[in-house]
């Protein structure tokens, strides 16, 4: 055999090995999330949830069905019907499960009178999103017929618009940072089908390609990419297996305020016009998860992982040290467990192995005469004591 052969991960087997999601033929395109899968879900939406928090994002979540009257006003029904799934009510109303959140984003901006004081105002979504893909476009977690978004609408002011993008580059940049992963940008224009006249077009487009100037970014032209209501900035993110994947998206719209009738209230009291901003760092959370785990080959950040330490207890040591040890941990905030199997050192060992699990630790009888634990990290081996572990686990356990 060809010892130079390189076997490509697929997340697909990765979920099944390390028990993370699975899918069944009679539900293509909806996984089902195992404890280790939703765990893996949750720290990264948690993780994304406060850093948000702390840009002044609020999260939202609106009704799963939009009525056929307010996708037609968005715009969505005459675009995207044949993406959508359709229901009736008992009264024979069409109803779309929701295939994006734009439509809901307006609803939460008209409840209530706006100041000019209120904005930008940054509502974040990340509920579930339904989209009718063929069969044969569903591949994995890449393309799904229900997905999460780490979605968010921003509406401001137009003299807001400007900064506003300039912050949201380097949000992009600190979270595509943490992750090693490399990305360009790509400014899409005007698609052939499209609604809104030339001087919004070519008033949205400056305003983007300025703000990229400003923030010395490179980007390069793509005429007809933008979304059907205005123009927007792609991200496009190189993974290790130097594949390129187009994730989030900027984009910016004054079109929906409009259809919409949005207004706040300016410093003189008059009604004013905001604008709306869409905008995606992830895109689909699930086919994020799964590029991850096809760039890691299956091994996730400290803080992403489902199960970040095992305690493997050997020969006599005492339930007491274990329940020292496993207690600091907890207290840590990290997610252990302890493999008490009769099972054998190297089995636990692989075991850890399978799951892909960043820390073991094997607590035997010298170990807790010495009070130093064998610390396994990706290969790597070393000697600490309780204290330091806790200052290293703090330090692993850090966000974006
Ligand atoms: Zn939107």
């Amino acid at each position: 055999m060809n010892q130079h052969i390189k076997i490509k991960p697929d997340h697909r087997q990765i979920g099944q090995e390390q028990e993370l999601f699975f899918f069944l033929d009679r539900s293509p395109g909806m996984p089902y999330w195992l404890p280790r899968g939703q765990r893996f879900f949750e720290n990264l939406s948690g993780m994304m949830k406060d850093l948000l928090s702390a840009e002044g994002y609020q999260d939202v979540s609106g009704p799963v069905f939009n009525h056929q009257t307010l996708l037609q006003e968005s715009g969505h029904w005459q675009k995207y019907q044949e993406d959508m799934f359709i229901v009736k009510d008992d009264k024979a109303q069409n109803f779309g499960l929701k295939a994006m959140n734009c439509p809901n984003a307006v609803q939460f901006y008209k409840f209530g009178k706006r100041s000019y004081k209120e904005l930008p105002l940054r509502f974040s979504d990340q509920s579930l999103l339904f989209r009718n893909e063929s069969s044969g476009a569903l591949s994995g977690l890449f393309r799904l017929k229900q997905f999460r978004q780490d979605d968010a609408h921003i509406f401001v002011r137009e003299d807001q618009m400007g900064d506003e993008i300039v912050k949201l580059f380097s949000l992009v940049n600190r979270i595509y940072e943490w992750f090693g992963l490399s990305f360009r940008m790509r400014l899409g224009g005007r698609p052939k089908k499209s609604i809104g006249s030339d001087e919004m077009w070519a008033k949205s487009e400056g305003i983007l390609a300025n703000s990229l100037r400003n923030s010395k970014i490179d980007y390069e032209l793509a005429p007809e990419e933008g979304a059907f209501y205005g123009p927007k900035i792609d991200l496009l993110v190189k993974d290790s297996l130097a594949r390129e994947w187009q994730l989030g998206s900027i984009q910016l719209d004054f079109l929906l305020p409009e259809r919409f009738d949005l207004s706040y209230i300016n410093e003189e009291g008059e009604k004013q016009r905001p604008v709306m901003i869409h905008r995606a760092i992830f895109g689909s959370f699930e086919r994020f998860m799964a590029i991850l785990l096809e760039h890691n080959h299956g091994k996730l950040p400290f803080s992403l992982a489902p199960e970040q330490v095992r305690l493997i207890p050997l020969g006599a040591v005492s339930s007491e040290f274990i329940d020292e040890c496993s207690d600091a941990l907890k207290h840590s905030g990290v997610e252990s467990s302890i493999d008490k199997s009769s099972s054998s050192l190297n089995y636990k060992i692989r075991e850890a192995n399978r799951f892909k699990i960043p820390l073991v630790i094997c607590l035997g009888p010298k170990e807790e005469e010495s009070r130093l634990l064998q610390v396994r990290m990706q290969g790597d081996r070393s000697e600490v004591n309780l204290d330091d572990l806790r200052v290293f686990l703090a330090r692993q356990k850090e966000g974006f």
